[in-house]
């Protein structure tokens, strides 16, 4: 099938504008008829449900934290992008649009993209508005950053702990919706099931992990906000609880999975130091503002303290192979060229799995204070994992799992292929394409929940009317019951392996084979593994305890199960892309070590249909046009 995004037509420039006119209202007064779950408090749920209740809907909002604001975004760190051009180097909402649309390799939707570009001047306005302390420069004006992939500086922040301030305001704007009585919060709640009757949304299934009670809750209208989907790599640099249960479930009711096969493995990160690590730690983007990277040039150097090695013997790679944006490339080619420096034999540190980066030309010029003020608490931060100090030598990085730019598809609404679902944030496919560049994430989840979904949901709400299915349709119990067995499922197998020690080899076996770099052979290994891995998993999986309690083993079972479906989902999806694009490196499609893209047989959204565990899944494809922007090889030299 031929998928539509559902964009509109007419110059970009004025799409998202007319859209919002052509969109329908509904009337102040009927609002508070219509029922919305949100679930999700991050970013873009928190956002999303604070907008909602504003605007008087009545608004159920979850998440499975003990409180809305530890969602995984307050570990965001680095800033969020906006075309504001407040340095005067030639920003501008064209330039935005452009530098994300290249920076995804051409795999993103133009209409998308540019109405991302749009609103974000819109967040910064909102979030000072809230209060949220971004940096300022000494004449009191906010003060901006580079990023990767542009040549601008275009991002905003607080320290490193720009995530942690965003969510601070979202979360301030939630409270006062549940105040008002407009957003009811559910936390401690995890999602187990979509319910879809007669083809559309109308509610969910959670367990209350406090009391392992299932419970259903209906409305008119689901909004997903749930996030990505990386740590099916195992180690990764999210909260180990992030997963793809929610979108997971989603999609075996019926919603399309689009560009799994597209996940962001960042460059820097703290190395892995040992087997039974469970987390990786990421060290900001934003120092690659000041700090280069570089290796030996001669390996002969490699036991050496990194100060012994002089100026003429480094090789300062990205400086060298990409000139013009030099340490500030994209994430996609600095974590390959990082790769390729190590399996070149000279990588640094314990087993050669690491790259230098070095503040030593910055602490010259700037002097130590002023880049303590700028990344203080990275440098805290890497000195109590590692016990360097990063002032007086070298951090040593390697790249790791970070982000998902695939998620269910949405078109230019931001609703799914099932009316009445709508998908926000880390959890969509919609605005990166196959590479995110840095600091977009917040701007996306921020614009979804402030600036789109308030809009879109009114649209659809507008054609339906309120309460039409409540929790004691059959349906709801069905889904109740479906969990109830799995849940016994889980605790009855009374097997001999651990969940984590089942999630530890299948996150093993996807960096090894669907990772930074994947093969056709690597991915047909992988699609004959983690079949066979999942039938042992329902074997010989040990759950103990009970479903009436709090449980921490069964919510990793749940959530384990799922990624043992959806990895072989992501293998299936880079298997079928016979090119490389972004983060999706197959090794057969390279020029010099440079992604091949192919634009004549692939320049479109794969979006695959669930057609049952062990069944092929349907692909659908939504074509990629490219009317504002010349379709070209992307370089960054
Ligand atoms: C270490 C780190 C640093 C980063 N730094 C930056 C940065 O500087 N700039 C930038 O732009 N991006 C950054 N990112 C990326 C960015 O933080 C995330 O992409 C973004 O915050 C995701 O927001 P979200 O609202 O979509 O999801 P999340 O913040 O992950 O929120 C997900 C929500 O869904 C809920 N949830 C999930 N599943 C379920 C379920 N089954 N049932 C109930 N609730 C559920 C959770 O409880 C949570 O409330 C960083 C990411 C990491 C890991």
């Amino acid at each position: 099938m031929i998928l539509d995004g559902k964009c509109p037509t007419g110059p970009i420039q004025q799409t998202w504008d007319k859209h919002r006119f052509d969109l329908k209202l509904v009337n102040p007064a009927n609002k508070r008829k219509y029922n919305i779950i949100v679930v999700g408090t991050g970013l873009a749920g928190g956002a999303a449900a604070a907008s909602l209740g504003e605007l008087g809907y009545n608004v159920q909002a979850f998440c499975y934290q003990d409180s809305a604001r530890r969602a995984h975004s307050i570990a965001a760190q680095g800033g969020i992008n906006a075309a504001k051009n407040y340095p005067n180097d030639g920003d501008s909402i064209y330039r935005l649009f452009y530098d994300t649309i290249k920076g995804g390799d051409f795999r993103a939707r133009e209409a998308d993209v540019w109405r991302l570009a749009q609103v974000s001047n819109n967040i910064i306005d909102q979030c000072v508005a809230q209060g949220v302390p971004f940096a300022r420069d000494y004449a009191g004006y906010l003060d901006n950053r580079s990023f990767g992939g542009a040549q601008v500086s275009r991002t905003f922040y607080a320290r490193g702990q720009t995530g942690q301030q965003l969510l601070l305001g979202a979360y301030s704007a939630l409270s006062r919706q549940i105040k008002a009585g407009t957003v009811k919060m559910y936390d401690r709640r995890e999602m187990l099931d979509l319910v879809v009757v007669d083809g559309v949304a109308r509610g969910i299934t959670v367990r209350n992990l406090v009391t392992g009670q299932i419970e259903s809750y209906a409305a008119d209208a689901v909004c997903l906000a749930t996030g990505g989907y990386v740590n099916v790599f195992y180690l990764s640099t999210n909260a180990m609880g992030c997963s793809v249960t929610a979108n997971w479930k989603a999609h075996k009711k019926g919603a399309y999975f689009a560009n799994p096969c597209y996940t962001q493995i960042h460059p820097t990160c703290i190395p892995q130091a040992g087997d039974y690590q469970s987390k990786l730690t990421l060290m900001s983007e934003s120092l690659r503002n000041d700090g280069r990277c570089w290796v030996p040039k001669n390996k002969a150097d490699l036991g050496k303290h990194p100060n012994e090695i002089p100026e003429e013997a480094r090789d300062y790679y990205l400086e060298r192979k990409y000139p013009s944006f030099g340490n500030l490339a994209p994430r996609d080619i600095a974590s390959r060229a990082a790769k390729e420096q190590c399996d070149d034999g000279r990588g640094v540190g314990p087993g050669g799995r690491g790259v230098y980066l070095d503040f030593s030309t910055s602490i010259k010029r700037v002097g130590a204070d002023t880049i303590k003020e700028r990344y203080g608490n990275l440098f805290e931060m890497y000195e109590k994992i590692t016990d360097e100090d990063a002032y007086k030598r070298p951090m040593r990085m390697y790249p790791a799992p970070h982000y998902s730019m695939g998620g269910l598809w949405v078109d230019y609404n931001l609703m799914s292929n099932i009316p009445g679902l709508f998908v926000l944030g880390e959890a969509n496919f919609s605005v990166h394409g196959a590479n995110r560049l840095g600091a977009s994430a917040l701007m996306q989840g921020l614009a979804d929940g402030y600036f789109v979904i308030p809009y879109t949901i009114g649209g659809y709400l507008a054609t339906v009317k309120p309460g039409q299915v409540n929790t004691d349709h059959a349906e709801f119990k069905k889904c109740e019951e479906d969990v109830n067995k799995s849940t016994e499922k889980f605790l009855s197998i009374n097997g001999k392996r651990t969940v984590s020690d089942f999630m530890r080899e299948l996150g093993g076996l996807m960096w090894e084979n669907c990772g930074m770099a994947r093969s056709k052979e690597s991915l047909e290994t992988n699609l004959k593994k983690i079949p066979a891995l999942r039938e042992e998993f329902w074997k010989n999986v040990k759950v103990s305890g009970s479903g009436a309690e709090l449980n921490q083993q069964l919510e990793n079972a749940g959530r384990t199960a799922d990624f043992l479906e959806f990895a072989e989902l992501m293998c299936r999806d880079a298997h079928h892309r016979n090119e490389s694009c972004g983060g999706h490196f197959r090794v057969e499609y390279q020029d010099e070590g440079e992604a091949q893209r192919d634009d004549a047989n692939y320049c479109y959204v794969g979006a695959w249909e669930f057609k049952g565990v062990d069944k092929e899944p349907e692909l659908h494809k939504e074509p990629l046009k490219f009317d504002n922007v010349h379709l070209a090889v992307r370089s960054y030299k």
